[in-house]
């Protein structure tokens, strides 16, 4: 059910943080005047923090056909609160009691990937608008890609080919020049910074601490993975599924009630 939203929800302001340590491998800068340890790398989840389907519950309307012709059962799916998980738990979550196990579910990820994508294309090819880019977003991910201090990458509970697909329909595709980690890839989403993490930092050829990651994201699982791997978070309270209170209750680095103030937004960034 969706949540009911106030006004004003107060802002917990980011605390000051020691510098990251400096390194002794040679690190390169994708910006000269802007030293390594000033950079940033922003990790971003996408639902309920950039989109959202425009109908509540969506996702099931094709995760459940999926789920039936490539294992015979969408199991307990149907039931399920699913925000803030990895595509791959939610299904292990769904069909646990039916005794598929992990092992099980990954041994099936290029048909279950398959299916998604061909369930998920007739899903967003019907003519519908079918998703929604959340207020502010594209302004807020141009100002940080205008920024040196700033890179981005997805971390997200989607496949990575919905995630790109999502991209696309929404027109963000652009800002996400790093790569980053995926639904597909684990059923813990506390897996996916420390991945994306490793692959930014052979991309870039920079030797970036963890502290230098900031989770962006609407829900519980995101804070607990940015703390899993040691990065910054950044909660955003525009999901569907949690309170503000939930949030809080994580001890997120910064919680912002959403992304339409630019200026506190790179005040808050500015501070992680
Ligand atoms: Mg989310």
């Amino acid at each position: 059910m969706a949540k009911t939203k106030s006004n004003g929800h107060p802002t917990v302001p980011a605390s000051p943080r020691p510098p990251v340590s400096e390194s002794s491998h040679p690190r390169v800068s994708p910006s000269p005047a802007l030293p390594i340890s000033d950079c940033r790398i922003l990790l971003w989840d996408i639902d309920g923090t950039l989109m959202r389907s425009t109908r509540a519950g969506s996702f099931k309307d094709y995760t459940i056909p999926m789920l039936e012709e490539v294992f015979g059962t969408a199991g307990r799916l149907p039931e399920m609160k699913v925000s803030g998980m990895t595509d791959l738990q939610i299904v292990g979550e769904a069909l646990k009691h039916k005794g598929f196990t992990h092992e099980h579910i990954r041994e099936r990820v290029h048909e279950l990937r398959e299916s998604y994508m061909k369930a998920m294309r007739k899903f967003t090819g019907n003519g519908d608008e079918v998703f929604e880019v959340l207020p502010g977003v594209r302004t807020a991910l141009q100002a940080v890609h205008d920024h040196p201090r700033y890179q981005s990458a997805l971390v997200t509970g989607n496949i990575e080919p919905a995630a790109w697909l999502k991209m696309e329909i929404a027109g963000l595709s652009e800002f996400f020049t790093l790569p980053g980690a995926f639904g597909d890839e684990s059923h813990d989403r506390r897996d996916l910074p420390a991945l994306a993490a490793e692959r930014i930092r052979r991309h870039l050829q920079m030797d970036l601490a963890p502290e230098q990651f900031i989770v962006i994201g609407d829900t519980p699982n995101d804070i607990e993975c940015a703390k899993h791997f040691g990065a910054r978070s950044l909660a955003v309270d525009t999901g569907r599924f949690y309170e503000i209170e939930d949030l809080v209750a994580c001890e997120p680095d910064a919680l912002l009630p959403d992304l339409t103030d630019i200026d506190l937004l790179m005040q808050t960034l500015g501070n992680l």
